[in-house]
């Protein structure tokens, strides 16, 4: 391999690895459900989603992304 090419490949590292940093955290926020240890069943004391300031009919939430059930609960659950 010629010096150059190792050179530039040396260099183009940090980029791959930015890179590869950014489509990870893309991905964490694009599915945050363990972050918050979303469950699609109730949680202490029978709390649920549906009962939860940041639920959004019909199972959409303000917090956790995607599809969530109404009967579903998480760490966040605030009344
Ligand atoms: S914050 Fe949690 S408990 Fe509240 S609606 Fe969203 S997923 Fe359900």
């Amino acid at each position: 391999m010629k010096r150059g090419l190792v050179l530039r490949r040396i260099a183009a590292i940090p980029l791959t690895v930015l890179a590869v940093g950014a489509t990870l955290s893309a991905a964490q926020a694009a599915d945050n459900k363990k972050q918050f240890k979303y469950q699609d069943k109730p949680g202490p004391n029978g709390a649920k989603c549906v009962g939860c300031r940041f639920f959004k009919k019909p199972n959409a939430c303000t917090i956790v992304h995607g599809k969530i059930s109404p009967n579903g609960w998480c760490i966040a659950w605030a009344k």
